[in-house]
């Protein structure tokens, strides 16, 4: 019964009204300063805007009844074209079927004729690229930190067989307690089990050469994209970065990066980022084994953080 309500909530979601104005829905949210979820009989204040995606516009709300507060994502339906709402109904059908402690976790999600609304896991730490726009990059331990609940989060994904395609630092959100919570899965996919072949999709400086070269891509992208958040956090510039896409996406191909060296990593770090960014899918370290590499096993991994590391180094021994 469960997975038929799924079904023609996604019937409905992809045909939704199309020809609301703009001015319309901004209106609507702006006189009444909450959101309200008419199905469920929840009401919720509207409070400030957290961030904008591509479509979207993210609040923090506050359930009216609990006082509970998430993150509300709101993605106006006007104008907006059927592939669209196909694919915010996919993202909605992967998401919320994810629940570990290192994913955003989706509650609910609901719609009126204006929006389609998802209501998430609060970040109220934002994410790393905030810490790297502040601290430009991190210490070994922080990077530690972070590297080990990202790879138990992507390992937990995979094992439900979801493929993110789009890990990067924004899409590392920082809960209230600094624990790293994946998010944003408008570009995962459910595998078969079958290497597919690609459309590029992620961004630019974290996307692995087989999605590149057009070959079949799998779980392995996501890995690369760990090595390059790993490097970045390190580094404070990710390892194929240029000032152009064309020349990003030629270092990518010829696997031209600038290695890690002791004034940078630990050598059990080096290796670390080394096995991560293999070229080749086949020999790229498989996450069991990120799991119990030395750098994140035999090296100081903090148990938390305080919330002072996203503005500054925090004292660590
Ligand atoms: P899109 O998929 O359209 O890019 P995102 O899911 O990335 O949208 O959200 C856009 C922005 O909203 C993010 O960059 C972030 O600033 C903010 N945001 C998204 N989800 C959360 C969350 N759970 N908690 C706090 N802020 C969030």
């Amino acid at each position: 019964p469960k997975k038929a309500v799924v079904k023609s909530r996604t019937a409905e979601l992809s045909t939704g009204p199309s020809s609301l104005s703009w001015n319309g829905s901004l209106a609507a949210e702006r006189e009444t300063g909450y959101v309200v979820d008419s199905e469920k009989g929840n009401a919720y204040y509207k409070g400030h805007l957290l961030g904008k995606g591509g479509f979207a516009r993210v609040y923090l709300i506050t359930d009216i009844a609990t006082r509970k507060q998430y993150a509300c994502k709101i993605i106006p339906k006007h104008q907006m074209q059927k592939i669209h709402m196909q694919k915010i109904a996919r993202e909605i059908m992967i998401h919320k079927e994810l629940n570990h402690v290192n994913v955003v976790q989706m509650h609910h999600y609901f719609e009126d004729t204006l929006n389609v609304y998802m209501l998430l896991e609060a970040c109220p730490k934002k994410s790393l690229v905030d810490v790297l726009k502040y601290r430009g990059h991190v210490s070994e331990p922080e990077a530690r930190y972070y590297m080990k609940q990202m790879v138990t989060g992507v390992a937990y994904i995979h094992s439900q067989k979801v493929i993110h395609r789009d890990l990067k630092p924004g899409n590392m959100f920082l809960s209230e307690k600094m624990i790293v919570k994946i998010g944003d899965f408008g570009l995962a996919t459910q595998s078969d089990g079958q290497r597919r072949r690609v459309t590029i999709c992620g961004t630019p400086n974290f996307i692995a050469p087989e999605v590149l070269f057009k070959q079949s891509y799998s779980y392995e992208a996501d890995v690369w994209a760990l090595g390059c958040i790993l490097y970045v956090l390190l580094v404070g510039q990710p390892p194929f970065d240029s000032s152009t896409l064309k020349e990003t996406y030629s270092r990518i191909c010829n696997h031209r990066y600038k290695e890690l060296d002791d004034t940078m990593a630990s050598r059990a770090g080096q290796e670390l980022v080394r096995w991560l960014l293999q070229p080749n899918p086949e020999l790229r370290l498989p996450l069991d084994l990120v799991k119990e590499h030395p750098y994140l096993t035999q090296e100081y991994v903090p148990s938390t953080l305080p919330d002072s590391c996203c503005y500054q180094a925090p004292r660590l021994p």
